[in-house]
Order: structure tokens, then sequence, then C-alpha cells
């Protein structure tokens, strides 16, 4: 059986749809007409154990077009309801996706969700699907995260349809068949606390440690340690985040994964230039959810899950926990940052030293990821020095007074520079997921052409290693270009 590794050989034992009934709908995709697939991850197919070669393609365009599951699938929306921009809502729950069926995998469960499924009794006004758009920048998302070793859904697939949707403009229709270890939300927690349901709190809970976190069942108290599991590793992600220039946009705490992972990627963005305050979701006017505030709001969104929590853990435990977030994500960040800058020592000196690099790179306008390849490839990324990156708006002096004080920093390093060059193009990367190239990505898979989607996802999953003549990929957009509108409207 080894070598088959067709969709057919996957199994299901599908716990949620084993909940009490009002945890979820069952529902079955609406078909989509004439549905052509664009992609096959082969990073998505090594998670569920397969190999993308062998993957029967047209079986998965029947499963991604909602006409055909696999046997043993159970199809179902799952409730949960949330915080959006501050204000509770009860009426979420997946309203365009369903949890097709929960894979067991020798590496161990993976969620098969299909967003763009049609309608569920959670759709409120939507109409249950997604557009090409948005599946692709999601498909991409989890190349470029998973790629960065960042916590993150990924996607085995993504098709587009034949039938047209209509968003500020007529788009066309698309599935993603994302894959998760868990699309366990904060906000299924918050559900059943509106409702102090109390035993389905704990159940849930220990639905949680069973399947995803056994080791916690040995500690004293397994319920605070998932509490505690749960804000070191949002910490976690949120140090990577900000080491790596990822905006979220959407963090309502239905977007917040009990796990740590990245989940719903809607008006995301990798930064070009270094702008503390990005927003890309331009209909967050007030800036909720801009790049710098991401820290302070990941905080906000575990008290809200603390809170679910009251009725199962103490309040006083529950503080103690939180109190450790700040420190976790500090010494995150500090490890990611010094490793960025390759310094593998640790000096009181470094915090001010990453500060003022990053001041730098914010008054001059630079690019905040080829400005880090520059520094590890010593001063050469594609043809441009640092110092263009940089000088281009007269900030020379600052980059030579940073440069010297960098330098001194160095010496004090044991490492030789070979290797600390090397070390530091492992971590900073060549190919990031641009939200101008992913447009032209979308666009020319508008046109019928999947090449270039093709060739930025294999790019984004190593992207550390640098590939001839694929220099159009590292490239920031022209300043003249106009931004790219995003929205959450998918
Ligand atoms: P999001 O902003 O993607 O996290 O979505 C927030 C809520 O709106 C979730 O409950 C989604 O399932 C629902 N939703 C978003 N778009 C649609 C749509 N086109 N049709 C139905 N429900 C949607
Ligand atoms: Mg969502």
């Amino acid at each position: 059986m080894a070598s088959d590794s067709s969709l057919e050989t996957l199994t299901f034992d599908n716990v949620w749809s084993r909940f009490p009934e009002d945890f979820f709908t069952r529902v079955k995709p609406t078909p989509w007409r004439d549905t052509r697939l664009l992609d096959v991850s082969p990073s998505g197919a090594a998670l569920l154990g397969l190999d993308p070669e062998e993957i029967d393609r047209d079986r998965l365009t029947a499963l991604m077009s909602g006409e055909r599951l696999l046997s043993g699938m159970d199809p179902l929306a799952q409730k949960y309801t949330g915080h959006q921009f501050g204000t509770y809502n009860p009426a979420l729950g997946d309203g365009r996706g369903l949890l097709l069926g929960e894979a067991m995998t020798s590496q161990g469960p993976i969620d098969l969700h299909l967003k763009g499924a049609g309608k569920t009794p959670y759709s409120r006004f939507g109409d249950g699907r997604a557009v090409l758009r948005s599946s692709i920048r999601e498909y991409l998302a989890g190349e470029a995260m998973a790629g960065l070793k960042i916590p993150t859904t990924m996607a085995l697939a993504v098709a587009v349809n034949g039938e047209k949707v209509m968003r500020e403009r007529v788009e066309p229709g698309a599935t993603l068949l994302r894959l998760a270890e868990s699309h366990v939300r904060f906000g299924h927690f918050e559900w059943l606390y509106q409702q102090q349901r109390v035993e389905d709190i704990e159940r849930l809970m220990r639905h949680v440690i069973d399947r995803h976190r056994p080791d916690l069942a040995q500690e004293t108290a397994p319920l605070e340690a998932l509490f505690q599991d749960v804000v070191t590793r949002t910490a976690e992600l949120i140090a990577r985040w900000q080491a790596y220039g990822f905006v979220h946009a959407v963090m309502n705490t239905d977007n917040m994964s009990i796990l740590g992972l990245t989940l719903d990627y809607g008006p995301y963005a990798f930064m070009d230039r270094f702008e503390s305050n990005l927003t890309p979701n331009h209909t967050d006017t007030t800036g909720r959810y801009a790049f710098d505030q991401q820290p302070g709001v990941a905080l906000w969104n575990l008290t809200v899950l603390g809170q679910s929590l009251t009725p199962l853990i103490a309040v006083e435990r529950l503080r103690e926990i939180l109190d450790t977030y700040e420190p976790t994500l500090q010494a995150a960040y500090a490890i990611l940052m010094r490793g960025r800058l390759g310094l593998e020592t640790e000096q009181e000196s470094d915090g001010k030293l990453i500060e003022d690099w990053l001041s730098l790179l914010e008054s001059s306008r630079a690019d905040f990821h080829r400005s880090f390849r520059a520094l590890s490839d010593q001063d050469v990324v594609g043809g441009l020095s640092l110092r263009e990156e940089i000088v281009g708006s007269g900030s020379g002096h600052q980059l030579d007074e940073w440069l010297a004080r960098y330098r001194q920093r160095l010496a004090e390093e044991s490492r030789g520079e070979t290797e600390r060059l090397a070390a530091m193009r492992r971590v900073n990367p060549l190919y990031v997921l641009r939200t101008h190239l992913a447009q032209q990505v979308i666009e020319a898979a508008q046109e019928g052409d999947t090449r270039p989607l093709q060739t930025f996802r294999e790019l984004l999953s190593s992207p550390f290693l640098q590939r001839p003549g694929m220099d159009v990929w590292s490239e920031a957009p022209s300043p003249s270009a106009p931004p790219v509108c995003l929205s959450c409207s998918s």
C-alpha cells in the first residue's frame, strides 16, 4: 500500500460530527459547474502523506467542484462566534466553507476544509462562494508562511470554476481545499461561554488536548496547561509575523487558531518598504489591525479567550498565564531578529541596534526584505547594493552610522563571515509574497495562464534559495505603481 498515494487511500475519523448537534450543521457542498484545477501543492500533499504526482487530477477536480466527496467524508459547517473589530457577533460560523472530513495521517489528524463550497445556515447575507483572486492569495499565503516556518494552514489545491461571482465587480468563482491540523478557533469557546455551557467548554478543551496536545494530559492541571500553550504559541506566532513584516489585517477572534496557526487569509500583506503602521485592509480606517498593533490585538484576543474559560480556570491563574505573553513574544522576537542580523550571541545593546535598523528602513523608505537580504549578501542583492536600497532618499549618513555600529557588534562574534552570511541567507528570504506579485499571478490565471502561479508557489516554498533567472520574483513594486486595493470582500 505504501506506493499507493491516491486521494482514495485517505482515511477519516470525523470527531466533530460526533459532537453535540448544535456544534455544527451537516451541509453538502453546492456543486460548481466547469471546475478546473489550477495547481496542486507538493507541500500540501506531503502534509497528507501523498505524492502529488500520484494524485488523480480528475478525482481531485470532482472533489473541489463539490460533486464527489471521498469515502469517509461527512461534510459540515462549524458553528462559532467572535469579536469582529472589537464587537461581539453571535451570528458567525462557516459561511462559505465546509469541514469535509478529518483525515488521519501518519503525522496526525488533518482537516480537509473546502472553502467556497456554497451556502450554510451561517452564511448570513453571503453567497457561500469564494473568488479566484482571494483563493489564489490564500493558496500562496500557506506556501509562503510554511516556507518561512511560520505556523499556518495550507492548501492542497486551488481550482477555478466556470461560474461568476458578484463582489465589488463580477469575478471568477473558485474553491480552495484547505488543510489544517485543526480549525478550532477562539470563537468556538466564546460561543459556548455566551451560553454558559461549562460542560461543553470543557469537552472542547479536552478534545484539543486529546487530539492535538496529548502531552498536556499528563500535567496536573491540563486545562490551565492548554491555555498556557495557546498563549505561548500565539506569542511565538506574532513574533514571527512581526519579524517577517506580515500583516494579517483581520485579527478578529474568530480568525484566531487555538493551535497558534495563521488562519483565514483575507486582505493580508507582507510589507514592501517598512511601514510600522501598515494597514492593508482599506476598510480598516482606524488602523485597528495595523502592523504595529498586532502584538496588542493578539493579547486582547487571548484575554477574550481567557474570559470564556473563567467557568473552569480561576481568574487569578488566567491573569498569571496572560502575563507570560509579553515576555514570551519579546524573547521570541529578539531571537528571530538577532538571527536575521547574523548575531549568534546576545547583548544588551542588540535591542537598540534592531530598533535603529528598522527606523533607518522606515525613514529611508527602503524595501524591508531586500535590505535584510542585502545585509546577508554582503551588500549585494539582485545587482542592487544595500546602499542603493537605503541611500536613495538621502539617508546615507544614517546608514554609515548604523553600519559602523553593526560592524563593531559583529566583531564581537566568534563566527567567521562566510559562515555568518550563509546562516543569514537561511533566515532572510529572497522570494516574498508581495502583493503586486500575487496580483500578477492572479491576472495571468484569470487569462488562463497558470505558469506564474506554479513558479511563484515553488519559489515561496523555499524562499531562501536563490534560483537563476528568477530575479523578477524578488523585486519590490515600482514606486510609481498604484497600490493594489485589498478588502474583506472575498
Ligand atoms: P472572514 O472575514 O472571512 O473571517 O468571514 C467572517 C464571517 O463571514 C465568517 O463567518 C464567514 O464564513 C462569513 N463569510 C464571509 N464571506 C462569505 C460569503 N461570501 N458567503 C457566506 N459567508 C461568508
Ligand atoms: Mg474568518
